[in-house]
């Protein structure tokens, strides 16, 4: 290792940029290498998913790389979900408890942009069509393929971040070098994007303000706003079985489903046999990795981590939470004269690994919600109870999705009182139709009792 390495990311994906950004403009020397060619310049396809729902801890880590003020001009405010049934009768559900608290449909092309922009501002060098291929952990030196010409690189580096996603190259390294106990839960849904256009007037064919979900049971289509007034809708079905992406193989039989379950939002797709014929269906899956660290030469971060299904729109959260708390981790120790990185990779292992496991779980738990328990007339009553309850004893008693969204309490923690709170509702809500039936004062005692106070 020469004394002049650079901190060398593999990966300019969400995590991988924005860590670059923030590390760079905290005085350290980064290189970025990325597989892909520079999708600034370039027509380079994004990766998957065309929009995400950017939540608090995401903004969070977009204000430590001072980018919040670029997302913002492109960012969509979705203030609840929108609930279309069978018959195309909507329903609303406000996410938050007052008009700050919503989630924004950020485009995931556009947001990669300018992370790298910020990235590049702070003092980053970013280096594109770099497939980072081998790893030599002893030598501390990686090997890079441009995938044009198949030319090679070798680069030099301190450490190395494996921030290249859930199919981890780093990370393969890292289990050839010694097993790390992975395992991949791949679920036994699928997905597939639908663009929404907007209508002859340009306007939205949706509101605009909100997510918009269509629960079926056990399948569902969600539909995210985007800049230009169109929307990017995902199916979520079972792979295999009666309704599923097997039995819907083709684009004629799939339309003439759609116009059963989900005819409101089929009319608005004119061209829907083509983009359902052309358009792939991705997996699903959550990533366990025990071990996220090579001694003191390597960390993973993001996906490639712990990739996780989409169902709480917490993927990139996460990874942007990730990046802060290695940010934070590096910080503290900033005033020793050598950066002890074997201890700041064992102590963000230590910090993250509980909570990266408690969201997996409540992403898992979400599909659910989602697809089946939103329509429930039963969630309604204890959401309302939920609502009330969060009113009387604010920042004691908080609704786990907004635990999750709008705050950065520790994902463990959310999900532990997350599970105090859900036994109390259901206790306070059985037999019971509506709030009226419910003694509202006795019911904020018990939870005042029930649930410990948060430190603060
Ligand atoms: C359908 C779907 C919807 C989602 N919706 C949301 C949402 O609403 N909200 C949310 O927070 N999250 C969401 N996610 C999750 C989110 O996409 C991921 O968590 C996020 O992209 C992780 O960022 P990352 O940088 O770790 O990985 P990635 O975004 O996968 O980036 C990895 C980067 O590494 C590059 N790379 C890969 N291999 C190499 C290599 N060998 N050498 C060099 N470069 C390499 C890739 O080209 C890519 O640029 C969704 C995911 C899916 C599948």
């Amino acid at each position: 290792m020469t004394e002049a390495a650079p901190i060398v990311i593999a990966g300019a994906g969400l995590a991988g940029a924005l860590l670059a950004a923030q590390l760079a403009g905290h005085g350290h020397r980064v290189a970025i290498f990325e597989r892909r060619g520079d999708l600034r310049r370039e027509q380079v396809a994004a990766g998957r998913s065309i929009n995400l729902a950017l939540a608090a801890r995401g903004w969070e880590g977009l204000r430590r790389a001072n980018a919040t003020t670029q997302v913002l001009e492109y960012a969509l405010p979705m203030r609840g979900r929108m609930l279309h049934d069978r018959a195309g009768q909507t329903q609303f559900q406000t996410y938050g408890l007052d008009a700050d608290e919503v989630i924004w449909s950020v485009h995931r092309g556009r947001l990669n942009q300018t992370l790298m922009d910020v990235a590049a501002q702070a003092g980053a060098q970013l280096h594109f069509h770099a497939r980072l291929d081998a790893v030599d952990f002893a030598s501390r030196r990686v090997h890079f393929v441009d995938e044009r010409d198949q030319s090679a690189m070798i680069v030099d580096f301190s450490v190395l971040i494996g921030a290249d996603g859930a199919g981890s190259t780093v990370r393969a390294a890292m289990e050839a070098e010694q097993p790390l106990g992975q395992t991949t839960d791949f679920l036994d849904h699928g997905y597939k994007e639908l663009n929404i256009p907007p209508r002859a007037d340009g306007k939205p064919a949706l509101d605009p303000d909100a997510l918009h979900i269509w629960p079926r049971g056990g399948y569902m289509l969600i539909a995210l706003p985007n800049p230009d007034a169109s929307f990017t809708a995902t199916l979520f079905l079972p792979h295999h079985g009666d309704t599923s992406f097997a039995a819907y193989a083709d684009a004629s039989t799939a339309r003439a489903w759609f116009a059963r379950d989900f005819a409101d939002a089929l009319a608005l797709i004119p061209d829907f046999d083509q983009q359902y014929q052309a358009h792939p269906v991705g997996a699903l899956g959550t990533l366990r990795c025990p071990r996220w660290r090579q001694g003191d030469r390597a960390l993973l971060i993001g996906d490639a981590a712990h990739a996780i299904v989409p169902f709480h729109g917490q993927g990139m959260n996460c990874a942007f939470e990730d990046c802060v708390a290695l940010l934070d981790l590096i910080e503290k120790r900033d005033g020793d004269p050598t950066l002890d990185w074997e201890a700041v990779f064992a102590d963000f292992e230590s910090e993250r690994r509980g909570n990266t496991h408690a969201i997996a779980e409540m992403a898992l738990e979400n599909y659910v919600e989602m697809r089946e328990t939103v329509a429930d007339p039963g969630y309604q009553l204890r959401r309302q109870l939920e609502l009330e309850l969060a009113k009387r004893l604010p920042g004691h008693f908080i609704p786990r999705y907004s635990m999750v969204m709008f705050t950065s309490i520790p994902y463990a923690l959310a999900r532990e009182r997350g599970e105090l709170q859900r036994a109390l509702l259901e206790q306070l809500t059985r037999g019971k139709h509506t709030l009226e039936d419910i003694d509202l004062d006795a019911a904020q005692r018990l939870a005042a009792q029930h649930i410990p106070a948060l430190a603060p």
